[in-house]
């Protein structure tokens, strides 16, 4: 007796359809019933979550993916799926493009089992899609993030200069750097950031050019409540009243690992008559800053009623903590009572319970010293006294010289440049 063989079209659920797919960083938790085998070689730490009913005839098949809107030439992805449980999340890893929308076709094949061949059909159907944001904006949205949520698990990624810019809009989010990201040719505005966690990953942010005006600037006019860690900001100029080649102002921060290396030029503000830079940050209000470093200069348009300028922070109020941070640029305004090779004004008007700069470092070189605190009361002008310190040259080139640094881990010498390096930047990781 001869049956008719059935081919395999109950493939897929109707809910199979491109607005289901997931683009995450992991499959996630561990799956029972399901065992996906991806081709030879390829690998990705991010892909695609297709929620899928199998048929109940087989438990065979193969999920490939192919870049464009057909299922031709040679797929991105190929997995075989052996699937016993009725419904389970297939995770392909696909190294798809983070900075922006991409067309997929994903090609599902069905084969029966062994002893139905002949009983059963082989059937493929195809599912054509385009990735959308994860960050829940709108598709279109210029600079919309395509891989992570936003948690800590899995950050946003920022892979390209309109990205960096949107991460003004996700106040609260996490983010990681994929790659470097150059601003060469575009005049920055610089964000302000509320609540996030900002990881460079070893990479660096190039030709950063930025103008406050009379306002404040920085790759960050204001950062608040937030974490900056493993970022370089290399090249370029910024410019305004209040700035830092990080932030102008930093409120109730972490900023960790980082260095800068770019051209700063401060202006009188129109309110107070203030010009205050620093090479991380230009105001810090209860702001700590550990294991970075500045390179680069920092002069004034004009000799105002007053120019802080401090090597790592230029003026620093409500128990501001620097450590493990060195200088080797330049400052070069008027005025060096109030120039420090670390901080340049310290402030102690404002919530003041002592001196939290320890282990800091510049290379002495033009007129400047260990900058000047403000007192509860008095004047202006008494020197800091502990916590920071000049280095010649070859003791810039000395690890000895630096106390209390980790020189296994966070720091190595670097006898080509004759000063310490991080180490988060020699090897950084591409997404
Ligand atoms: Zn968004």
């Amino acid at each position: 007796m001869m049956s008719r063989a059935v081919r395999l079209r109950r493939l897929l659920t109707a809910s199979l359809t491109a607005g289901m797919f997931l683009f995450t960083a992991s499959a996630g938790a561990a799956q029972s019933g399901i065992t996906v085998t991806v081709q030879d070689n390829y690998q990705a730490d991010y892909g695609v979550t297709i929620p899928f009913t199998r048929s109940p005839r087989t438990t065979d098949y193969t999920f490939s993916l192919y870049e464009g809107g057909s299922a031709a030439g040679t797929p991105a992805v190929s997995a075989k799926v052996e699937m016993t449980a009725a419904q389970e999340d297939v995770y392909l890893p696909l190294a798809y493009d983070i900075t922006g929308p991409q067309s997929y076709t994903l090609k599902i094949e069905a084969r029966p089992l062994a002893d139905r061949i002949g009983t059963d059909m082989a059937a493929a159907r195809e599912f054509p899609f385009t990735t959308k944001p994860t960050c829940g904006c709108a598709a279109g949205t210029a600079g919309a993030f395509y891989r992570g949520n936003g948690s800590a698990a899995d950050p946003f990624y920022v892979g390209s200069q309109q990205q960096l810019a949107h991460v003004g809009a996700h106040n609260g989010g996490q983010f990681k750097q994929a790659r470097d990201v150059d601003l060469a040719g575009n005049p920055w505005t610089s964000l302000s950031s509320d609540g996030i966690v900002y990881d460079g990953g070893g990479h660096r942010i190039k030709n950063l050019k930025t103008d406050g005006g009379v306002g404040d600037a920085g790759l960050w006019v204001l950062l608040s409540n937030s974490t900056v860690k493993n970022l370089a900001i290399v090249g370029g100029e910024v410019r305004g009243s209040i700035i830092g080649g990080l932030a102008g102002k930093a409120s109730s921060s972490t900023v960790q690992g980082c260095y800068t290396d770019v051209s700063m030029v401060s202006n009188v503000d129109n309110v107070y008559g203030h010009a205050i830079s620093g090479g991380l940050i230009g105001a810090s209000y209860g702001t700590v800053v550990e294991d970075c470093y500045a390179l680069g200069k920092q002069s004034v348009t004009t000799a105002p009623y007053a120019n802080y300028q401090g090597g790592i922070i230029g003026y620093t109020q409500n128990d501001s903590a620097i450590s493990r941070c060195y200088f080797a640029g330049i400052l070069s305004a008027g005025n060096a009572r109030y120039l420090g090779g670390t901080l340049g004004v310290q402030d102690r008007r404002f919530g003041f319970s002592g001196d939290r700069i320890g282990s800091c470092y510049w290379l002495v070189g033009t007129a400047y010293g260990i900058g000047t605190y403000m007192p509860p009361t008095g004047a202006l002008g008494d020197p800091f006294n502990s916590g920071t310190q000049g280095l010649g040259a070859a003791q810039l080139a000395s690890a000895s010289s630096f106390s209390s640094w980790n020189f296994e881990n966070v720091w190595r010498m670097d006898s080509g440049a004759g000063r310490p390096v991080l180490r988060v930047f020699d090897n950084p990781k591409d997404s």
